[in-house]
């Protein structure tokens, strides 16, 4: 067996041991006689799964209490939707800061549903820094305000969180949840795809100010109802059993290894690997302004297309797949979710010195 390291910006790697893990209990879970997708989500066996994922998440993000853990499917996309249905309670007007591809989308599907207001922008340079956000900006009379915590495609990440007031501050997460530590409590609503740092595609991780829950627009379909997902405990009905029994061993993990801020400490150090070599390079380049580089997504170029073609040829023949840019950036990108060890960081960045030489 062959283990490539994955750079890919998601679905991504998973930790070795949790794949070890599930494999091992493919065919029996805990003596039950059954793989956990055979199993019946309403089982005892289950049960101890989801309870325990939720408990596991709360525990290593430090979730107050008065928060709801929801686990549903659709995605980070579904989100885009059901943000704006479940949060326009009032005023029904909200207040995006526009920092890329993905923000675009939310702001998109939440006119859908009100008056979505871009606030700042970093559009005029094709999205390689993070805007000001002055307090002054939002609009106090606003249900909510929306940040893309981490820009997966543009490879930026605000490293300040926006102060809002009293409007409560919904954060479409999913590229670097898990990554570095958050005050929970800064947010009213936290929503995360699980495909980058959590498990398998489909699941997505929601977290709720209870405050805001149970005021949805009349047209919320059912199952995007974020009080009937909570009064169900994410069964209202049949949960995305196997993904949430992934993400249960990633948190068991994350928990084993420190924590957070563990990871966080870690992703420091690989993206630090990476942006040093960056910086001193002749040949390759980050388009991203430094003050808001990510830790998880690091996009560079070399000087001409041919060069990036032949670059992420060769990384791929050396073991380094998924290393192409996002068309909308060009070049490359490493996405270094928290799966992804050191190993494989230093591994790129000694094939870049290499391709460096030889291409100078
Ligand atoms: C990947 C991603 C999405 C889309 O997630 P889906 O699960 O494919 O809907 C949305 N927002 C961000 C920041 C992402 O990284």
């Amino acid at each position: 067996m062959s283990r490539v390291y994955n750079f890919s910006a998601g679905p991504s790697m998973l930790p070795e041991t949790v794949l070890k893990r599930a494999a091992a209990e493919m065919l029996d879970c805990s003596g039950s006689g059954q793989s956990v997708m055979e199993m019946s989500h309403r089982s005892k066996e289950y049960e101890e799964i989801i309870h325990g994922a939720e408990a596991l998440l709360r525990e290593i993000m430090n979730i107050p209490a008065n928060y709801k853990v929801l686990f549903m499917q659709g995605g980070a996309s579904s989100q885009f939707a059901m943000a704006p249905l479940n949060l326009f309670r009032k005023s029904k007007r909200a207040d995006f800061v526009h920092t890329g591809t993905w923000s675009g989308k939310a702001i998109s599907e939440a006119k859908r549903y009100g008056t979505a207001r871009v606030v700042a922008s970093s559009e005029d340079k094709n999205f390689t820094y993070i805007p000001a956000c002055d307090k002054s900006l939002f609009d106090p009379a606003a249900d909510y305000a929306h940040i893309t915590t981490n820009n997966t495609i543009e490879g930026t990440l605000f490293k300040t969180l926006p102060d809002t007031g009293n409007v409560p501050l919904a954060a479409d997460m999913s590229s670097n949840i898990l990554s570095q530590v958050y005050d929970v409590s800064r947010f009213g609503l936290i929503y995360a795809g699980a495909q980058k740092n959590i498990g398998p595609a489909g699941l997505t991780v929601v977290i709720v100010r209870e405050d805001l829950i149970g005021a949805q627009l009349e047209i919320t379909p059912t199952m995007f109802n974020y009080k009937i997902q909570a009064e169900n405990g994410s069964m209202y009905n049949t949960p995305p059993c196997y993904a949430i029994y992934i993400a249960k061993l990633v948190f068991e993990l994350v928990k084993s290894q420190g924590g957070v801020a563990a990871m966080e400490a870690l992703n420091i150090k690989k993206a630090g690997l990476l942006y040093d070599f960056l910086d001193n390079s002749k040949l390759f380049k980050s388009p991203v302004a430094p003050q808001a580089r990510s830790l998880m997504n690091i996009p560079f170029t070399a000087p001409s297309d041919d060069l990036n073609n032949a670059f992420v040829k060769e990384a791929a023949k050396a073991g380094m797949v998924n290393l192409k840019g996002h068309r909308s950036v060009g070049g490359m990108r490493a996405s270094i979710y928290n799966a992804m060890p050191v190993e494989g960081v230093q591994k790129l960045v000694d094939f870049m010195k290499t391709f460096e030489n030889s291409h100078k």
